[in-house]
């Protein structure tokens, strides 16, 4: 068993070389290397994170890792190499951009590869599950982001791995990707070990709103403090920081809800311009909510808040939380 681990990740080791020796001096990776440049990744950025380049070839690397000894199951176990039909073998990553992902020793325990044309699909393939890559435990840039964890004492949690990089760019050294909005309860106890308090930094889109009450529920049972950064809608951390700089993003940082204001905030949302007494509504929904919290002193700190959002008198909602109460009981 332990053989097999380690020859997985010396295979990885040698494959994320491969694929970065292409993307940094050979022609064939020259689209790539365009693309990355395009989204503002330089040849700096692509020596820190060892991005690469997959040829679009069938058994590219398979030939290669062979060559230094690798077998052949190894090669499949590692996922860097599909078996098909008639006992035919065929590179997993082909004609994509390479991202290698580490645990937090900086072993290579898999790959994301992106593709180049945005007509081609799926647009990120991941390693399949292996004796050393299980994604539910990981969190992309963890490795390079534990220091600036632990010095802060506070972690950014983004879904994707660009997020990552831009943010190191620029500056901001405590960013993690769960890679996906699935954030597990796995990934949430790996944090804890580094920090205490987290922001999650989802895009502004259905699907990372939805991940976003999700992940926030899973992250507190770890016994980490949350607070959410709300983006402009449709942008990702990777598109504010690139327009508008770190210190807009530490802005945002600054002014991210807790969990409970970050719920009086999506009842706000919802309500928002629906009718003339939306307010109002709002304030309902609002009370109704803050009727379920149970410690008393949080539950009135709360209700100052939502006083203030929705312009409705501290007295008149201290008035429907009593309501409420009664009704309860
Ligand atoms: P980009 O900026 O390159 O378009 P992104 O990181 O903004 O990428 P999202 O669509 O927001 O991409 O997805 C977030 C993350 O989820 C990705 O970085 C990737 O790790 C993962 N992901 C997205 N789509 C897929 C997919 N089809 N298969 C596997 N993982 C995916
Ligand atoms: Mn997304
Ligand atoms: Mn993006
Ligand atoms: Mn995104």
């Amino acid at each position: 068993k332990m053989k097999l681990r380690e020859a997985i990740f010396s295979a990885n080791n040698l494959a994320s070389k491969f694929y970065n020796y292409l993307l940094l001096n050979n022609d064939i990776a020259s689209k790539a290397k365009e693309y990355l440049n395009d989204r503002g990744f330089n040849e700096e950025d692509i020596k820190k994170f060892n991005l690469g380049y997959a040829p679009d070839s069938w058994r590219g690397l398979y030939n290669f890792l062979s060559d230094k000894g690798f077998n052949q199951e190894v090669l499949i176990k590692s996922g860097l190499v599909v078996a098909g039909k008639n006992n035919s073998y065929y590179d997993r990553f082909r004609d994509r951009v390479i991202f290698p992902i580490y645990n937090v020793r900086s072993e290579v325990i898999g790959f994301g590869g992106r593709v180049i044309d945005p007509e081609d699909f799926p647009k990120y393939l991941n390693s399949p599950e292996s004796p050393v890559f299980s994604k539910k435990k990981l969190l992309y840039g963890l490795n390079i982001s534990k220091e600036g964890i632990q010095d802060k004492n506070e972690a950014v949690i983004v879904e994707g791995y660009t997020d990552v990089l831009t943010a190191h760019k620029f500056g901001l050294t405590n960013f993690v990707a769960s890679l996906g909005t699935a954030l597990t309860r796995e990934q949430a106890n790996l944090l804890k070990r580094y920090c205490d308090k987290v922001y999650i930094a989802y895009d502004a889109d259905t699907a990372g709103d939805k991940a976003t009450l999700r992940g926030l529920e899973i992250l507190r049972q770890a016994g980490l403090d949350v607070a959410i950064i709300e983006l402009p809608q449709d942008l990702d951390p990777d598109d504010y920081i690139k327009n508008k700089g770190s210190d807009a993003f530490i802005e945002l940082e600054s002014k991210a809800p807790d969990l409970i204001e970050y719920r009086i905030d999506l009842i706000m949302e919802k309500y928002q311009d629906q009718s003339a007494n939306s307010r109002l509504k709002a304030a309902q929904a609002g009370v109704d909510f803050l009727a379920t919290i149970k410690d008393e002193l949080t539950q009135d700190a709360y209700a100052k808040v939502l006083a203030e959002k929705t312009e409705i008198g501290y007295e008149e909602i201290k008035n429907k939380m009593q309501k409420v109460k009664k009704e309860k009981k």
